[in-house]
């Protein structure tokens, strides 16, 4: 069934156990479902809106980039931090 080694789909270097090498393995369903929203987003498919809507309604999009925004800010704060470290 298995040919021969293949490199790990992740990051390449690792050889696979089946997907993704020994390291990755662990984060495999994650890298998964990173996959499945890039090729979401790449499609231009807002697969995150049921969700949102089901909490936010018609204000789905709105709350949405809201929360992306104050995220993105955390995020560089927290670069910011850890370099200042
Ligand atoms: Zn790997």
């Amino acid at each position: 069934m298995e040919g021969p080694a293949r490199p790990c789909a992740h990051c390449r270097r690792g050889t696979a156990l089946r997907k993704y090498c020994r390291r990755c393995s662990p984060k495999a369903s994650a890298l998964y479902k990173r996959e499945l929203r890039q090729e979401a987003k790449a499609s231009g498919e807002k697969y995150w809106l049921e969700w949102w809507e089901k909490a936010h309604g018609d204000q789905a999009v709105e709350k949405r980039r809201e929360y992306q925004r104050k995220y993105m800010r955390a995020y560089r704060r927290r670069k910011r931090e850890k370099r200042a470290a």
